[in-house]
């Protein structure tokens, strides 16, 4: 075995500031939700996405939570969805007895198929939820267009996609509601955090009440109305100011952190490009129209064996590799609450679950990690 320093999968970067700004939201007395660095928070956020309107969250399982009471959905009512993701992105809806219905992914992008949806679709369908895997844009030329054309809200789950762009447009400004995560695996975090972000204002009204226990608390500090009652469903779902704070931070410093970020996939892509082609392993597809985030870096092995081999061969050089996800729809709690959209599955999903391995990214990550995680790479044959 070896005795190097071990390469985590990531680091969670820091940018300097957080303690600073959090010292001064303890000392202005303002620690609850929607205070000053909240503020500050959501404008740096609706800024870095180009959207109009956002709600800071405790986490963007809770921002799906809201957009799934947001959408009045009923038990049976159902929701149109990749198979690969991560589960939040399923149990939201579900939590309101609606039927997350799997679809297959493409696989260069490993974006939801845009192909496979309309057949999909059903009376009861009310939204499609798309997921920008790697912050590369989904086709939402297609997908907008086949929402439009079956009267379906559209939602993105952006939680890797922040700053990314699709035909020149930002990820999380198509849907009428867009998701973001600020967990500390994302590119900009604060430990825990997420926001819900608004294309169609007519849900902004009811979302800040949802947020706020369901009632309309929100209004009153507006000076709107004269007390704040209990007037619809919601719970707890806006996070404390120091969060905010150290989000703020963060956001202030996403040029930078971008910056580290890209350099960090681009030299993977460039320096393990001839061992991939000659070894029969595939790296990310990126789209001509679309600018993506440096969120992850994967690579596709020929099969599961080799997956397991290359992870294994990565944590003897004390490099941490993961990788994910496991499909939905043949998950426990995906055949209990949810169906696949076609008869058959989702084959490419299965295979691509088998064969992906993730590379550790993260900014901050120095010249000789990345040199260690590409010379360990390059000395792994597939025989
Ligand atoms: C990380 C992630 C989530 C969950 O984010 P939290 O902020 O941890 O709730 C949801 N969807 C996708 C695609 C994610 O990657």
């Amino acid at each position: 075995m070896t005795t190097l320093p071990r390469i985590p999968f990531n680091r969670p970067y820091l940018t300097g500031l957080e303690s600073g700004y959090m010292s001064e939201a303890m000392a202005s007395g303002a620690l609850s939700g929607d205070g000053p660095f909240t503020k500050r928070a959501t404008e740096l956020l609706r800024d870095t996405l180009g959207t109009q309107a956002a709600l800071l969250t405790t986490s963007c399982t809770h921002a799906l939570d809201m957009s799934a009471i947001l959408l009045d959905l009923q038990p049976g009512d159902e929701v149109i969805m990749p198979s690969f993701t991560f589960c939040s992105t399923a149990t939201a809806y579900a939590l309101r007895g609606a039927v997350p219905v799997f679809v297959d992914c493409r696989p260069d992008t490993l974006n939801i198929d845009e192909s496979l949806i309309e057949a999909a679709i059903t009376e009861r369908t009310k939204a499609i939820v798309v997921v920008h895997y790697a912050g590369v844009g989904c086709d939402m030329d297609a997908i907008t267009a086949i929402a439009q054309r079956h009267g379906l809200t559209l939602i993105e789950d952006n939680a890797h996609g922040i700053g990314a762009t699709y035909r020149g447009q930002g990820l999380g400004t198509f849907g009428a509601m867009a998701t973001q995560s600020f967990h500390e695996t994302k590119n900009v975090h604060c430990g825990e955090g997420g926001a819900l972000v608004f294309n169609d204002l007519r849900f902004l009204h009811r979302a800040e009440i949802i947020r706020e226990k369901g009632t309309n608390r929100s209004q009153f500090f507006r000076g709107m109305v004269d007390k704040y009652r209990w007037v619809d469903i919601g719970s707890s779902f806006l996070p404390s100011d120091l969060l905010a704070a150290f989000l703020t931070a963060q956001l202030e410093s996403f040029t930078e952190i971008q910056k580290e970020r890209q350099a960090v996939w681009s030299a993977y892509h460039e320096q393990l490009a001839a061992w991939a082609g000659e070894n029969g392993v595939a790296q990310p597809t990126v789209p001509e129209h679309c600018q993506h985030p440096a969120h992850l870096y994967y690579l596709l092995m020929p099969d599961l064996g080799h997956r397991q081999a290359l992870l294994a061969h990565l944590a003897e050089r004390a490099v941490q590799g993961t990788f994910h996800y496991q499909p939905l729809h043949s998950a426990p709690a995906g055949v209990r609450y949810g169906r696949t959209g076609s008869a058959d599955g989702c084959p490419v999903t299965d295979d691509v679950a088998d064969r992906l391995v993730r590379l550790p990214v993260y900014a901050g990550m120095r010249d000789e990690e990345l040199d260690r995680v590409v010379a360990a790479v390059l000395s792994y044959r597939v025989a």
